[in-house]
């Protein structure tokens, strides 16, 4: 096996000693469920239920859209009360489009039709099936995991990468998952190994996993699937560093890991598609770790989707003191939440109510060049000057130090002494440079579109003009005859 240092990287502290022994407990379901029709990346699904319905666990509710989109699943039965706009759990706290569901108590399942024999289905059929069950990226990415194994099916994958890493601090869910379950999660990866025809499956887990690491080892003896951990350094998990670490190949900038032959899955993406494939299960819950030095009772949840954080919080923990920042997921990639009132998604790995004591209150100071973010950058970046370009309104000049490489895992801004916000400075810019993209491709559009119109409106002219010329030339020889006529 080949093994390389990645390039890059922090050590955080990992807090995980907080939740990490907690085992998994089910959450109860709320009087109400508010279960988001943008629950992935790309387009939001489209609900195919009505006001007053009576749905079962599991039932469609919304079908995807387009090409990059996922179906949304009952979490349970009940009532839909309402199909209207809630808090979108994203930093911006624009609303969404939910369905609000009163739940019977009852928690019925519809008709469950697993296939007799998962591994006898052609790889496209298992695909399918996990599209059809509203799979996304488990570890916060939230892309359609079908859309992705198709995409894989036509690069010719050698390598099934599994993310265990779960490097972001705090975070427990999918080492308990891997402790608890891991021989579904074994059938899920074999599951994903015969959709994508890999030849070799590699899982990567961070070495602070001691019992995830021998759990997965032992589900997976005898099945060819390898698992090996990876140091623990912030971000593993991140799909190029895993990749590098585990293979020594290093994806080149813009270019997508299924051209090198390799995809990456998470563990608990690996999971749900063994809980589809094998129980017949659609996506309706997932595990969630609740944490932060202002939660009382920190641990691990198997969460109803569409359930409120702050019912899941108020009933699961509480506080023993005023939170200073809420964030879903990670506290180095996460989403700051302006408030609980938003509910549990797909990609929801983690809820956390921290302390002032835990976030760093500092105020930005000047640049140093001490040279520490560019040292930590798994990217091989420059974040910095990149910094410092955007300060100055020079956003191509930061695109062209590239900007457009940044994964935002955090790295640099969480070892810059200055405590200069570096990350968001790049997320801004990002953003910047996609609406000047869309504003460009919006004009080039319009270019095209009146390019069309002037060149038709010219062989209209054209066309309208031999019309009259050969109008003109048919009367000029009907005259000419009729005087032949007339002078015979
Ligand atoms: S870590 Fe901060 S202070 Fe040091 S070079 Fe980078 S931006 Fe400047
Ligand atoms: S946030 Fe971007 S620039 Fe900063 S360390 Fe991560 S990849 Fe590098």
């Amino acid at each position: 096996m080949f093994r390389k240092t990645v390039r890059g990287g922090v050590h955080p502290c990992g807090h995980k000693s907080l939740s990490n022994d907690s085992p998994i407990r089910y959450f109860p379901l709320s009087d109400t469920l508010y279960v988001s029709m943008q629950q992935h990346i790309g387009a939001p699904a489209s609900p195919v239920v009505r006001p007053g319905d009576h749905v079962l666990k599991g039932q469609l509710i919304a079908s995807s859209q387009g090409n990059i989109s996922a179906p949304v699943h009952a979490p349970t039965s009940g009532r839909i009360l309402a199909l209207a706009e809630h808090t979108a759990p994203h930093p911006s706290g624009l609303p969404v489009l939910v369905a609000t569901l009163e739940p019977d108590g009852l928690d019925e399942w519809g008709a469950l039709n697993p296939p007799s024999d998962p591994m006898a289905l052609s790889p496209e059929e298992v695909c399918i099936r996990i599209g059809a069950a509203g799979i996304v990226g488990m570890g916060g990415a939230t892309f359609p995991s079908a859309v992705k194994l198709n995409l894989s099916l036509n690069s010719q994958i050698q390598t099934l990468i599994i993310n265990g890493g779960e490097c972001e601090p705090y975070l427990s869910c999918d080492d308990r998952l891997m402790r608890e379950r891991a021989t579904l999660i074994i059938q899920g990866i074999l599951l994903m190994q015969h959709a994508v025809q890999a030849r070799e499956v590699l899982v990567g887990i961070e070495d602070n996993k001691p019992d995830a690491i021998s759990a997965m080892q032992q589900a997976a003896q005898g099945s060819g699937v390898q698992v090996i951990p990876v140091p623990s350094q912030y971000p593993m998990g991140s799909e190029k560093q895993l990749i590098q670490q585990l293979t020594g190949i290093e994806i080149p900038a813009m270019s997508r890991a299924a051209a090198s032959g390799i995809i990456v899955h998470n563990v608990a993406t690996a999971y749900a598609a063994a809980e589809a494939l094998y129980q017949g299960k659609p996506l309706v819950s997932r595990i969630v770790t609740l944490s932060g030095g202002a939660v009382t009772h920190p641990g691990n949840w198997q969460v109803p989707l569409g359930t409120l954080a702050s019912h899941f919080l108020n009933r699961a923990s509480g506080f023993n003191e005023k939170p200073a920042r809420l964030i879903m997921g990670g506290p180095m990639m996460g989403i700051q939440l302006p408030d609980l009132n938003v509910p549990v998604i797909k990609g929801t790995s983690g809820i956390l109510a921290l302390t002032e004591n835990e976030i760093n209150h500092t105020n930005p100071g000047p640049c140093v060049r001490c040279g520490n973010c560019v040292r930590s950058c798994p990217m091989g970046l420059l974040p910095l000057e990149m910094a410092a370009n955007i300060r100055s309104g020079e956003l191509k000049k930061a695109n062209e130090l590239g900007l457009h490489d940044c994964v935002a895992c955090g790295a640099c801004s969480y070892i810059c002494p200055s405590s200069i916000p570096l990350t968001h400075l790049f997320n801004y810019a990002k953003g910047e440079l996609a609406q000047q993209q869309k504003a460009r491709q919006k004009m080039e559009n319009t270019k095209v579109l009146a390019q069309r119109r002037e060149r038709r409106l010219e062989r209209q002219a054209k066309e309208k003009e031999a019309l009259m010329a050969a109008r003109r030339a048919a009367a000029a020889a009907k005259k000419a005859a009729q005087q032949q006529k007339e002078e015979a």
